[in-house]
């Protein structure tokens, strides 16, 4: 199976991706860990995309092509989050592979800026931990959104593996606006580039705990044949 998961900066795609990847035994390739991975190792590669990354600006698509071209070539079972993020991306990826769903999901900026600002993650890079502080009760346009706080255990330390909790240096208000934007800009138009290749679509409102989100998203992608 070969998934896609989209939506905005802070929509919860780490979180939701790590348990399709528990549930369904898929490689997650997420284009941004990478990234932070090769900046924290200090590689060419990370040198190469830090500046972007510091900015919240898109790393150029021949580098990020480059850098899922050699994970998905020969590979049947992965889901992509973050990537693809311009219509050149996603150009890219079908002359690589083909797609069998694209799982959407939904917030509105208001609940994102406040959700970025609150997120925490592992300081380790090889572990996924993914917390938030933030608090989040509220009707926006009839959506009810009741967030609470994904708090760890020991204060600001992994559940997973004990490192240190951290925030993400690209996870301050200017920053947050900037990738939110971007996200408008040029990758909204990726969705509609999916839309009119009939990829299957799988539509969901991240406004509760993440473990019922999760267990309606599963249904749908039952309910859509996408998975068993
Ligand atoms: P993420 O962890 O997905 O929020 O990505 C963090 C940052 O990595 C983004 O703000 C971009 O600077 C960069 N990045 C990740 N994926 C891509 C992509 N597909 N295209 C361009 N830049 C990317």
């Amino acid at each position: 199976m070969k998934l896609l998961i989209f939506g905005a900066p802070g929509v919860g795609k780490g979180i939701f991706g790590s348990k399709l990847k528990a549930r369904f035994g898929l490689e997650k390739i997420a284009t941004g860990d990478i990234f932070r991975e090769e900046i924290k190792a200090g590689t060419e590669l990370g040198k190469k995309v830090q500046d972007y990354l510091a900015k919240g600006l898109l790393v150029p698509d021949e580098i990020v092509i480059d850098v899922v071209k050699k994970r998905v070539q020969n590979k049947d079972n992965f889901l992509l989050d973050g990537f693809p993020r311009t219509v050149a991306q996603a150009k890219a990826l079908d002359k690589l592979t083909k797609i069998d769903a694209i799982i959407k999901i939904n917030s509105f900026d208001e609940i994102l800026i406040e959700k970025i600002s609150a997120r925490r993650i592992c300081s380790n890079p090889k572990c996924d931990g993914n917390y938030n502080i933030a608090d989040i009760h509220k009707v926006i346009n009839g959506i009810r959104f009741d967030l609470p706080p994904l708090l760890p255990k020991k204060d600001m330390i992994c559940d997973k593996c004990g490192s240190k909790l951290i925030q993400r240096p690209d996870d301050n208000p200017e920053t947050i606006k900037e990738r939110l934007q971007i996200y408008k800009e040029q990758s909204e138009p990726v969705l509609e580039y999916y839309k009119k290749k009939k990829v299957p679509f799988i539509e969901i409102w991240s406004n509760k705990e993440p473990e019922l989100v999760f267990e309606e998203l599963v249904q749908k992608m039952k309910e859509a044949g996408v998975v068993k």
